[in-house]
């Protein structure tokens, strides 16, 4: 394959565009492989399908029904849609995925449940603007708050400690609002804090969790996991109608038994999430430049001058300023080398100095 340069001819460096640009790991690959031993049944009949279940509910120490889909917005989507009405709203964070970049699909796939938006620090919603949000009005004109929808890890590369989502869950309880956890990082969010993945899911009142595959390694995939069973009512139905039915679902689902039963899920999270820390103590070492929101997870988000910025684009380097609340975000994935932090680290210093 040809390399990909920029206007200047320099070949372009995409280890900090973001997560998903990462390849497959090595466990994920290999557990596709071994599934891909002859004939096994479709739409999730198979015993694959079943292991990564029982896989998963052990994980999170609890009974729990499970469903895989192909992407983070049909699992966000469809599990937001399992819990609401049309004429429901879901509380959420104005930098949240399921608001930001998700093009209306929650809306959509629920036939309209209104997103009410509220502010927050560092990514994580500010729970006296969502009391306010749900209490202002309780009239029939105002679309009914059914949902408090939050991300673990946030957009911001931070986390929610397990007395926030102890609060968060306790004010979901107070007005009878179902919870949502938005997990595309969910595995850098427990590697962060150490804890057993039941402390910041259903322990703190966690309804629904999309647990994400994609970013921590896989080749595709992301398991929708209802805690609250209910919830789960003919889910499968939706998860048809949307297209989000995978016929060789063996693929989608061997490779949630390697990466569990070996580890590798949390071990991919602790390197990124290492390789981000690692880049944010650099970093700050750098006069001029300011990190914008504590890295706690596997981003880091950097102010630095506009043409610091340009500079460092000359250089190669890919990365989005367009996600969170501007700035450069520079993203680490379980592939990402301390080889190339240093490499980065050393160019944010050299264009800091032009
Ligand atoms: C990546 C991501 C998703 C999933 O996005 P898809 O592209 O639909 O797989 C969901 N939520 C957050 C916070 C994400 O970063």
């Amino acid at each position: 394959m040809k390399e990909r340069v920029n206007a200047a001819g320099q070949p372009l460096k995409y280890h900090f565009a973001s997560d998903n640009y990462a390849g497959i790991c090595v466990e994920a690959w290999q557990a596709m492989e071994e599934a891909n031993r002859g004939l096994a049944c479709s739409y999730g009949d198979d015993a694959w399908t079943e292991k990564a279940c029982e896989q998963i509910r052990e994980l999170f120490e609890t009974d729990c029904e499970i469903y895989f889909v192909f992407n983070g917005t049909a699992a966000n989507s469809l599990a937001l849609a399992s819990m609401c009405k049309s004429y429901h709203s879901i509380v959420c964070h104005e930098m949240a995925h399921v608001e930001t970049d998700e093009c209306g699909a929650p809306e959509f796939f629920s036939n309209g449940t209104k997103m009410l938006l509220v502010p927050g620090e560092n990514g994580k919603i500010d729970l006296d603007a969502v009391e306010h949000t749900i209490t202002k009005r309780s009239d029939i004109h105002y679309p009914k708050p059914r949902v408090l929808s939050v991300t673990q890890a946030t957009e911001l590369g931070t986390v929610y400690s397990v007395a926030e989502l102890q609060a968060v869950g306790e004010m979901a309880r107070k007005h009878a609002l179902h919870v949502h956890m938005d997990g595309a990082r969910f595995g850098n969010a427990v590697a962060s804090l150490g804890v057993e993945p039941k402390e910041i899911t259903w322990q703190a009142g966690v309804d629904v969790l999309t647990f994400g595959g994609t970013k921590n390694g896989f080749a595709v995939g992301e398991a929708v996991v209802f805690f609250n069973k209910e919830l789960a009512y003919e889910f499968d139905y939706r998860c048809k109608q949307a297209g989000q039915l995978a016929s060789k679902m063996r693929f989608l689902t061997a490779p949630w038994i390697n990466m569990l039963q070996s580890g590798a899920w949390l071990r991919n999270a602790t390197q990124a999430n290492n390789c981000a820390r690692l880049l944010e103590t650099e970093v700050k070492k750098i006069p001029g430049v300011r990190i914008m929101f504590p890295s706690q997870a596997n981003s880091v988000f950097i102010e630095m001058p506009e043409q610091a910025l340009a500079a460092l684009r000359a250089k190669g380097w890919h990365f989005y300023t367009f996600i969170g609340a501007g700035g450069g975000r520079f993203m680490c994935s379980w592939d990402t080398k301390v080889d190339e932090v240093a490499a980065l680290v050393q160019d944010i210093r050299i264009a800091m100095q032009l």
